[in-house]
């Protein structure tokens, strides 16, 4: 009898990202040289979740491999980590055309791909880059200026995880203020990550009405 061997989480978003690579759902798939699908160590419990490849990332096929990319690589460094050991993911996996803002209806045909990697890497602390993630992630419209540094706990794939809003790498490249703002920050991300996260509130079970019990008379 055939040995049933069981898929690892790595095996199951190689199979998953496979299915991207073919995406059709909105007219990006058009302009593409290729899915940008996220990459890193698929057990981390830190992923970062960006806006949209770029030049760079639609020829390579790999998220943040441009300037932003090295910035990213940078801060990583300054918190002793590699971009190998963490998931790198995007709102959206095509290239929108000249680096334009991704549309809300690119964003809804691709934010289905988001939640499955999110669901399959079970990070404890999901940083969100600057205002498409952020606002997307958490379901509030407020911009980034406003929450970047501000973690909340918040449900993610199926699990209870923080979610740290910060700037996006690419708004720090050319403001001195801002990336100053995104080093201290990251420094407190592995505090984030050392941090327990209460487990999802059990949902809501309405109490089953029973009738007063009617003492039985013994005689
Ligand atoms: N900016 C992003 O948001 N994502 C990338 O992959 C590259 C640049």
């Amino acid at each position: 009898m055939a040995a049933v061997t069981e898929l690892t989480r790595a095996d199951e978003l190689r199979a998953f990202g496979d299915v991207v690579a073919s995406c059709t759902k909105c007219a990006l798939a058009g302009g593409r040289t290729q899915v940008v699908f996220g990459s890193g160590d698929p057990n981390s419990d830190l992923m970062f979740v960006g806006e949209a490849p770029g030049f760079h990332e639609d020829k390579q096929g790999i998220p943040f491999v441009g300037a932003a990319g090295k910035l990213l690589e940078q801060l990583l460094s300054g918190i002793g980590l590699t971009r190998d050991q963490v998931y790198i993911a995007n709102v959206i996996m095509c290239r929108p055309p000249g680096n334009r803002d991704p549309m809300p209806e690119e964003i809804e045909a691709c934010e289905s791909h988001l939640w499955r990697q999110i669901e399959l890497i079970r990070p404890r602390v999901v940083a969100t880059l600057g205002n498409f993630a952020t606002k997307l992630l958490s379901g509030r419209p407020t911009g980034i200026t406003r929450v970047h540094g501000q973690e909340q706990e918040t449900t993610l794939g199926g699990r209870r995880v923080l979610l740290y809003p910060i700037y996006h790498p690419a708004a720090a490249l050319y403001t001195p203020r801002m990336l100053d703002v995104l080093k201290s920050d990251f420094a407190r991300l592995p505090e984030l990550l050392g941090r327990e996260v209460a487990p999802p509130e059990p949902a809501f079970v309405a109490p089953v009405v029973t009738e007063p019990a009617v003492q039985l008379g013994l005689f």
